[in-house]
């Protein structure tokens, strides 16, 4: 290992530059704490894996509820950075298919993260690139150590927030679960860029059709001019049947929306967590955010909002000392739980080999369209405790 040298105290150190990290990170530096990121990739936006969709402000009151800090979320989202507006979710389960009326906006990502990175910046913060963290303790305040410019540094830090993504090096550095325990409640996601695709560019293409991505879904996400996010996700606990690269081509192939499409970039995946929040959400000084926190969607998967609010809600608690475990189950807790108990519900049925098409013909547009935006409202009270696994109804740490 190259030699070990001491480097600066800070009031908060942020692991990974994402959404959540860059978000918590401008948040911290405008409420004055000196705060410093590190990230393992030479630049914010090198290496997104993504398929660039999130809902639309009005989309979003829908789904998240319009409580704060949506709007300032969502205010970040300006500049060059919007590709698309699509209109519709075109769900496919079974013999059916499903067109929802739902507004969504397509963004380049990588450029979306530099911006935020240059806006945290010009807040205040600090950050170091090519500087992967190594480990973690946990002392008075809390030590990282990580490696920049072929030397070791330790860090020393009164608050470090984990924006990793999973596995969490963090959380593995302090003994907690890197990824959520249980197979079924995690997905390695992967996706491909494409040029000429066919697929209307008003609607984003979500496709459950069994043997398509075993306990997930694939996708077509129009950007605009020909060019779209083709993809798909497979929960962790069929990886061991399926190749999720094999069957991202094996659906480009057979896909007649993309007969003549080309690819134009790298097959890129990570996994993503899919189980609804994590309990240990604060250990002492540490504070989880976005995918390392497990906010992600557990149906639809989408994870860059749930984030960027989680990252927001964790500068929060440090600046004002509020109990953030309590701020971020208030804000996203039920939403996500809604959403896991009709993920359960579909594990049960629609992912059950055997029962899919016969399931798919019993279901109603209305269920689909909850289950896929997780809406509340009695039927949703009524799913949650039909697929409830335990007293809590939280993520399997
Ligand atoms: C194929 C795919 C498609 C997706 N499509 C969508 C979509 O269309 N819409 C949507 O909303 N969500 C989508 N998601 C989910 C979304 O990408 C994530 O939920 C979101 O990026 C989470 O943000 P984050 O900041 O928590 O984590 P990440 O975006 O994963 O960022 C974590 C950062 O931490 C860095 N890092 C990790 N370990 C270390 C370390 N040890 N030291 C230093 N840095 C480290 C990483 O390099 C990375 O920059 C998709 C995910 C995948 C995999």
């Amino acid at each position: 290992m190259s030699e070990v040298t001491p480097f600066d105290r800070v009031d908060a150190v942020v692991v990974g530059a994402g959404p959540a990290g860059l978000e918590a990170a401008a948040a911290l530096a405008s409420g004055g704490v000196d705060v410093l990121v590190l990230e393992r990739f030479p630049d914010p936006g090198d290496n997104s894996v993504c398929g660039e969709m999130i809902p639309s402000p009005r989309s979003a009151r829908e789904v998240y509820g319009p409580d704060p800090p949506l709007d300032d979320v969502y205010s970040e989202f300006r500049g060059e950075i919007l590709l698309n507006e699509t209109r519709y979710l075109d769900v496919r389960v079974g013999r059916k298919a499903y067109l929802i009326p739902f507004e969504s906006w397509v963004i380049d990502r990588s450029a979306f993260l530099r911006e935020m990175a240059e806006r945290a910046l010009e807040a205040g913060a600090r950050l170091i690139t090519r500087a992967p963290v190594l480990g973690v303790a946990m002392r008075e305040g809390v030590e990282v150590s990580f490696s920049s410019r072929g030397s070791t540094h330790l860090l020393s830090a009164g608050w470090l927030l984990a924006a990793d993504g999973i596995p969490s090096t963090v959380a593995r550095g302090i003994g907690r679960p890197p990824l959520p325990r249980n197979p079924a409640d995690f997905a390695l996601a992967v996706n491909v860029r494409v040029e000429g695709s066919m697929y209307p560019e008003d609607s984003v293409l979500m496709d459950f059709r069994p043997g398509v991505a075993p306990g997930g879904y694939a996708w077509i996400i129009p950007r605009g001019g020909g060019s779209a996010n083709v993809g798909l996700g497979v929960r962790a606990s069929e990886l061991d049947r399926v190749d999720v690269v094999e069957a991202l081509a094996g659906y480009i192939r057979s896909s007649p929306f993309l007969k003549v499409a080309k690819i134009v970039g790298d097959v890129r995946g990570k996994l993503i967590p899919v189980s609804g929040l994590r309990r240990d959400l604060q250990i002492g000084k540490v504070l989880f955010v976005g995918d390392s926190a497990w906010t992600c969607h557990p149906v639809n998967g989408g994870g860059i909002v749930p984030a960027m609010v989680s990252g927001r809600l964790a500068a929060e608690a440090v600046v004002t000392g509020s109990d953030y475990s309590s701020l971020l189950e208030g804000r996203l807790g039920r939403m996500l739980r809604t959403a896991l108990a009709y993920r359960r519900l579909a594990d049960r049925f629609l992912f059950r080999r055997g029962l899919a098409t016969l399931f798919s013909l019993l279901l109603t547009r209305g269920l689909v369209e909850r289950a896929i935006l997780s809406k509340g409202g009695l039927l949703s009270r009524l799913v949650e405790l039909a697929a409830a696994p335990g007293p809590t109804g939280r993520g399997s740490t």
